[in-house]
Formats: C-alpha cells, sequence, structure tokens
C-alpha cells in the first residue's frame, strides 16, 4: 500500500513506541502521588514537557498535555473566551479552520457567544488586515498555522499582531504544522499553540497546548489539579512519555526531512498536474508535503476507492456527516466552484514516502482518472 495520507495520521515512530513500552512496563504510579515511584512518573511527564517545548520554542512551563488536537483547540478557544468574558462574549474563527474548532464555537455559541468569521482568498490565506474588521467586543481569534487539506501556511505573526493591537487573544492550531516547518512560538506571538502527537509520528490521544505566559484560560476539563490546574485528570503517561520522543526525533530531523518531502512533494505535483483537466488547489507557501489537486469531471469519493483497490492510500478533505459526505468547507471558502470541490484529492506524504511510490501513484492516479472519466462520458450516452 502506498500511503499518501499523513495529514490524517502518521505511523508511531520506532523509537517513540520503545520509550512508550519502557513506561508502560515501569512507570505505573500515578505521577501525582508524592512517593518515588510517583516521582518517577513525573520526571518521565517532565523531560516530555522539556522536548514538546523545544519543539516550539517555549519554555517548558508553558506546555500543559492534553488528550489531541481537538482538546487542545477546545481548550484554548473556549478557556481563553470564558477568561476574557468580562470584555465581551464574542469570538471568531477562521473559514478554513479544523472541525475540533468549529466544535470548540460550538460549545460556546451554546452559551451564548456570538461567532464570527474571517474569510480567505482564493489562494487559501487569511488576510491580516480582516482582524481590524472585526467587531470591537472580539475577545478572542482563532487561525491555524498551516490548513489541513491544502498545508497553506498562514501570515500567523502578521494576523497576530493584528489582534493583539485590538486587544485580543489569538490561539492558533499548529496541529499540521508541527513538525513540518520550524513554529516558534516567540516570533509568532500566539497565546496559545496546540499541536497532536498522532500527527507528527507520535500516538494517538495525546497532545499539547502551548500557553504563552500570563495569557489566562479558564480550565475546560476540570477536576483535580493536575497540569498546574489548566487540565485535570490522571496524566497518559505512556503517551505523553511517546509525543515528547516524537517531538524530539521531529525536531532533529525537520530540515532535511523537510527538503526531501518538499521534493517528493513537487515531483508528484508535477506529475499529477500533467493529467488533463488537473488544477493545484492553494497558490500559497506550504507544508513540504501536502498537495491538493482537482481532476475536472471526476468524483473524488469514488476516486478515493478506486485508489485504494488499487493499493493507494489518498484522502478528500470531506467530513462524513450521518452519512452524507460534506463537501470540503476548506475548498469551498477559497471560492471553489462544487464541481470542483466535489473533484479534488488531498495528497500527504511522509516519513516512509519514496521516489517510487511517487512515480508509481501518479500514474495509478492518472489511470483511475481516466478510467473514471470514461466511465461516466459512457454512462451518460447510454442514459
Ligand atoms: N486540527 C487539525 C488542523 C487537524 O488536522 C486535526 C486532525 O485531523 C486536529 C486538529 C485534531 O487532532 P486530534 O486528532 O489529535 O484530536
Amino acid at each position: 500500500m502506498i500511503y499518501f495520507d499523513h495529514n490524517a495520521s502518521t505511523p508511531v515512530r520506532p523509537e517513540a513506541r520503545a520509550a512508550m513500552e519502557a513506561a508502560l512496563a515501569d512507570l505505573s504510579a500515578n505521577p501525582s502521588s508524592t512517593h518515588r515511584e510517583g516521582q518517577r512518573a513525573r520526571a518521565a511527564i517532565e523531560h516530555a514537557r522539556a522536548q514538546v517545548a523545544a519543539l516550539v520554542g517555549a519554555a517548558p512551563e508553558m506546555v500543559t498535555f492534553v488528550s489531541g488536537g481537538t482538546e487542545g483547540d477546545h481548550a484554548a478557544l473556549i478557556g481563553a473566551a470564558w477568561a476574557a468574558e468580562p470584555r465581551g462574549r464574542r469570538v471568531a474563527f477562521s473559514a478554513i479552520e479544523h472541525h475540533a474548532v468549529h466544535g470548540a464555537a460550538e460549545v460556546l455559541a451554546r452559551t451564548g457567544f456570538a461567532i464570527g468569521h474571517l474569510g480567505v482568498g482564493r489562494e487559501g490565506l487569511v488576510d491580516p488586515a480582516a482582524v481590524a474588521a472585526l467587531p470591537p467586543d472580539t475577545t478572542v481569534v482563532a487561525v491555524m498555522l498551516a490548513n489541513n487539506e491544502t498545508g497553506v501556511i498562514q501570515p500567523l505573526a502578521a494576523i497576530a499582531a493584528a489582534a493583539a493591537a485590538r486587544g485580543m487573544r489569538v490561539v492558533c492550531d499548529a496541529v499540521q504544522a508541527a513538525g513540518k516547518i520550524p513554529v516558534d512560538v516567540r516570533a509568532l506571538d500566539v497565546d496559545t499553540l496546540a499541536l497532536s502527537g498522532h500527527k507528527i509520528y507520535g500516538p494517538k490521544g495525546v497532545g499539547a497546548l502551548y500557553i504563552k505566559r500570563g495569557t489566562r484560560l479558564k480550565a475546560f476539563v476540570r477536576g483535580g489539579s493536575q497540569e498546574r490546574n489548566r487540565r485535570a485528570g490522571t496524566e497518559n503517561v505512556a503517551g505523553i512519555v511517546g509525543l515528547g520522543r516524537a517531538a524530539e526525533l521531529a525536531r532533529d530531523d525537520m530540515g532535511a526531512e523537510s527538503a526531501r518531502l518538499s521534493g517528493l512533494r513537487d515531483r508528484l505535483e508535477s506529475q499529477l498536474l500533467a493529467t488533463p483537466g488537473a488544477q493545484r488547489n492553494g497558490e500559497a507557501p506550504r507544508v513540504p508535503n501536502t498537495a491538493n489537486v482537482s481532476f475536472s469531471g471526476v468524483e473524488a469519493e469514488s476516486l478515493v476507492m478506486a485508489l485504494d483497490l488499487a493499493g493507494v492510500a489518498v484522502s478528500t478533505g470531506a467530513a462524513c456527516a450521518a452519512g452524507a459526505v460534506e463537501p470540503s468547507h476548506v475548498l469551498r471558502a477559497m471560492g471553489l466552484p462544487l464541481e470542483r470541490v466535489q473533484a479534488s484529492l488531498r495528497f500527504s506524504l511522509g516519513r516512509g514516502t519514496t521516489a517510487e511510490d511517487v512515480d508509481a501513484a501518479a500514474k495509478l492516479v492518472a489511470e483511475a482518472v481516466d478510467k473514471q472519466r470514461k466511465s461516466s462520458r459512457a454512462y451518460a450516452s447510454k442514459s
């Protein structure tokens, strides 16, 4: 199988798995316990915290462990909105945010918060100037660093500066950026930044939220006083250890791996774009592993199934809700016509990808597109 769906999830690196296995075998006490066994588990968590902090240029105490990207987005958006409630009950998020951010905004909307949006241009970028047009009672703005469908990297530092000038908090979902491009929270100057273990070759069900010193969040998950009262619940020690190791390795490898991946992605894209009627979606700087391409006249969902049978795992950006496939809100927000959105595929490469995979996949995609176009023409001429 040629696996081109790394933006959905990545395999756990052997080093991260080994670290997790050792933690599962050896660290069984509760990290909040004061005895020595508890303190050994605590030390493993603190080591992982420093590893994650180093990946994003933060101090360790600014990192809170959570259960993944979705929880990180909830803790950030809801926590910042609750903390700023005396100043206003309105938040905004970009039109291309992940469903995790939509979900957090829904929680706020249920308790009477107003929700605003920042649009994007055809190239897939949020315009920092749009922040100036937000109503003055907006307290928190959520903008992702790299989009999961197109890979487009957002001008976060400029957005954060525009928001700070208006007294707004900026919460950033960096789930698809971390480990792929250098992320430095000092340069971005956002209030919070979320990342997820399973997108950086670590385990699923664990993530981290950077919280800038001085940024106030009201805890979303409440109970015990773990994570300095920021996130209740006994820590997922093995998961955190795996995330820490994966973050450390991502930082070590990033330069060489990004260069390798962008070369492979460009090679794939140039072959795909040679197919008649193929167009790239997202004309702006992107993370190195992602290509989003539409093939006119095809039905992307069927193409995903045909490619699966042919041995290539890809995806559409679509989310399946109640059995129905929703067209990608990201591509729609970029102003692409519905037919083009429904004819778009995402290819996301990763550590295991080789040039042979790229060439073989490009050929299989061209064949599958051709086959689907021929059969729909045959169907149309019969009916
Ligand atoms: N944010 C983005 C941009 C994502 O791509 C994802 C996962 O697809 C998430 C958040 C959710 O992360 P998790 O699966 O760890 O909850």
